[in-house]
């Protein structure tokens, strides 16, 4: 059941995992001067102008994933700066030697140093870039935590201003007296000012600031509406800035080179927005993963100057230093040829038994729900192109993604390249925030006005559910986004149709920013004639005000009909969104549905438990409450610690429902508890205590469908998805 070709998923960053490569290599040419024989400038410009946006490029990467005014998972913090202050200890303990061979143990006022390059300078040259990424890292994420992004980069800005005096331009800043005595203090504590505190922080708030608005950044620039034509135009577009930027970088630098006055050549004035350029040009490169770059690109980073000095005594001992080290060509493609050929093979071990497939963790779990992403990932792909060309996904995330688990499915679908969520509650849509999810979020029901203020703060779209609902909106005085909804028969939420100029009302007023207009229909599912003539006439309506409107001169913002079963049996429908929900999670509301569209859909959630007790019950004794299961013969059962307080329905009891055990079926039997039911092992063989018993999903050769389950308890997927798992674990 795995999904084989996944590469068609629209948000694999292609761009950024291979200029990590080319990133690492500019560093080695930092430390190896390739173009020293031919030409000083051309080394100049190489090593000391243009390889410097690499490090800033890994600072932009770092934040870009890590840092997002959308969430405060601290854990996610720590995590990283775990991460780096680990690899940090790692390379400073394989450098040990080298520190010894230079006589590091031997100088003077050694505790103070070593603090001071342990915090800030690298136990060796080459590895400030750590400690600078975890301090960065911290710095950036408080910034802006506290701070909104134009402050947070107001600051950093502030903090890099402070750097480039003591780097670049150190040379005019240092001869001002009350800079000077500045300028020695920081000297004292760190050899140099690009570090954690003056130099990361603004590219890492740079990351965050570009992943958040990422989606915005696109429509800037947009000229066709696809999102391919709008990268192919955000490409040429950012090369362009990016060539500029860095020619002016280029000038920079060899105007500070030609006036001597760099102290150091990290930081220039047009460094950041040259990275920022780079950086949002390299994400619109979308395609296939590779993911294992940037691991390669890692150990690359780490291991170069330990195959500087590996090949140095290379040469010494075979007499190749002319050719080796004094030709600086030979000298770094000999350097790169090692470390890249370490890295990789590094790397392929590593993942072939450094990285043990992780064991789901059941063992303890007595009831759990487990969710195959892959499985998700596929009806993605599979709904995607059901689709018309040009819209988009909105994936319907509400009630906890349907049992699902809102954020885990929520923060896979953001990975993979969804880009729309519609969620029913404003917490649900803070909650989706805080998980970390960017992009649109549509709230599908009402919100108190008076919370309108978390509306524009958690940057959610509120649905207008009718015009006395809007008027009162607005008056709150926040600037949010709305989408307008449309009664066209469902009469539960929405704006009359007939009704334009309270719609048009709507479209006038200030405070909102219409991003949509949508409808819901009542009878999709159904393909009786009666049925699609009724849905028929609410899309015509529909249309009708969309008409009405442009009639006006208003301009018609996205738009949007149909859900999972409105995709199904009205597939040429021409929207901005499908809002796919039940479909999403790879089963339909009822077992026998028909539907006009017949789609490979694969099922996400399984329902298991643990057998925790097996017992004999002579026949004549009942089992459970109201004893409504009398054994008719000498039976042996199971007990299975999962009830309806789980989600699994008690009008399941007597229905003729199973349990899964082993791929084969015991049948439930007498009343299901609020946490316990029982089922007949009588006629399988070997049953244990400890063994899994599946009460939705397969096993064996046998399958028990969420739809069949949920019929015979006597509703929908939809409901008995809902609700499940409030007490449940997912793995
Ligand atoms: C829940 C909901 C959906 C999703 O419905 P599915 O049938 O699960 O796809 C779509 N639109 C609205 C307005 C909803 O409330």
């Amino acid at each position: 059941m795995r999904v084989e070709n996944r590469s068609s998923c629209d948000k694999s960053y292609t761009g950024i995992d291979l200029f990590r490569l080319a990133a690492a290599l500019l560093i080695i040419t930092i430390h190896t001067s390739p173009l020293a024989d031919l030409s000083d400038t051309a080394d100049f410009i190489l090593t000391r102008i243009a390889a410097r946006v690499a490090v800033p490029f890994f600072f932009v990467t770092s934040g870009f994933f890590l840092i997002s005014r959308y969430h405060d998972q601290t854990a996610k913090l720590w995590a990283f700066v775990k991460k780096t202050a680990l690899i940090y200890a790692a390379a400073a303990v394989l450098y040990l030697p080298v520190n010894l061979y230079n006589g590091y143990f031997k100088m003077e006022n050694l505790l103070p140093n070593l603090i001071k390059d342990i915090v800030f300078d690298g136990t060796l040259y080459h590895l400030w870039y750590l400690p600078a990424s975890v301090i960065g890292g911290v710095v950036a994420w408080g910034l802006v935590k506290k701070l909104d992004y134009k402050k947070a980069t107001a600051a950093a800005a502030a903090l890099y201003l402070v750097g480039l005096f003591g780097d670049s331009y150190y040379g005019w800043i240092g001869e001002i007296p009350a800079c000077s005595g500045l300028y020695a203090l920081i000297f004292q504590v760190s050899d140099y000012t690009r570090n954690g505190i003056f130099f990361a922080p603004l590219f890492f708030v740079m990351g965050g600031f570009i992943a958040d608005h990422n989606k915005t950044m696109y429509r800037q620039f947009r000229s066709g509406e696809t999102a391919s034509a709008e990268r192919a135009s955000g490409k040429a577009v950012f090369a362009g800035c990016f060539v500029l930027m860095l020619a002016l970088m280029l000038v920079e630098g060899l105007t500070l080179h030609h006036f001597q006055v760099q102290r150091h050549d990290s930081m220039y004035v047009f460094l950041p927005p040259c990275v920022y350029f780079l950086f949002l040009m390299l994400l619109q490169f979308r395609g296939k993963r590779y993911v294992w770059m940037r691991d390669v690109s890692l150990v690359i980073y780490l291991i170069h100057p330990m195959m500087i000095v590996v090949i140095r005594m290379f040469a010494k001992v075979l007499h190749l230093q002319d050719l080796l080290v004094d030709n600086s060509v030979v000298h770094f493609l000999a350097v790169t040829g090692m470390s890249a050929a370490f890295s990789m093979l590094a790397v392929a071990l590593w993942g072939r038994f450094g990285r043990r497939a992780k064991k789901l963790d059941t063992d303890t779990d007595r009831a759990y729900i487990e969710i195959d992403l892959a499985n998700l990932e596929h009806n993605v792909e599979v709904l995607k192109k059901a689709m018309q060309p040009k819209c988009e996904l909105m994936a319907v995330v509400k009630a906890d993604a349907y049992g699902h688990g809102m954020c885990e499915v929520a923060v896979h679908l953001d990975r993979i390249g969804v880009r729309a969520y519609a969620v029913a509650t404003v917490d649900e849509g803070i909650r989706l925030r805080r998980c970390g999810v960017r992009g649109e979020i549509l709230i599908l029901g009402y919100t108190a006005p008076e919370r309108a203020g978390e509306i524009r703060r958690y940057d959610l779209a509120q649905t207008l559910i009718d015009h006395a609902y809007a008027c009162r909106l607005n008056e709150q005085g926040q600037r949010i986004k709305v989408h307008v909804k449309i009664d066209t028969g469902m009469h539960r939420l929405g704006f009359d149709p007939f009704h334009i100029e309270e719609i048009l009302c709507v479209f006038a007023m200030e405070r909102f920013d219409v991003r949509g207009i949508y409808t819901h229909l009542c009878a999709a599912d159904s393909l009786e004639e009666e049925d699609v003539c009724f849905t028929r006439q609410q899309i015509a309506d529909f249309y009708g005000v969309l008409k009405r409107l442009k009639k006006e001169g208003m301009r018609i913002p996205k738009i949007h009909i149909q859900s999972s079963y409105g995709l199904l049996n009205y597939p040429e429908l021409k929207c901005s969104y499908v809002r796919a929900g039940i479909a999403l999670y790879g089963v339909l509301s009822t077992p026998d549905a028909q539907t006009r569209l017949q789609l490979d859909l694969r099922p996400v959630l399984s329902l298991k438990a643990k057998v925790v007790l097996i017992r004999f019950v002579p026949q004549g004794e009942s089992v459970g409450y109201g004893r409504t299961f009398v054994a008719e013969r000498d039976s042996v059962i199971a007990i299975l610690p999962i009830g309806y307080a789980d989600g699994f329905p008690r009008s399941l009891s007597g229905s003729g429902s199973y349990a899964l055990i082993g791929g084969s079926w015991a049948p439930v039997i007498g009343r299901i508890c609020m946490d316990q039911l029982a089922v007949d092992v009588t006629d399988i063989a070997d049953v244990e205590v400890g063994m899994t018993a599946t009460l939705i999903g397969y096993d064996g050769g046998g399958q028990i469908d969420a739809p069949m389950v949920a019929k015979d308890s006597g509703s929908i997927t939809n409901e008995l998805f809902s609700r499940m798992g409030s007490r449940l674990g997912r793995v």
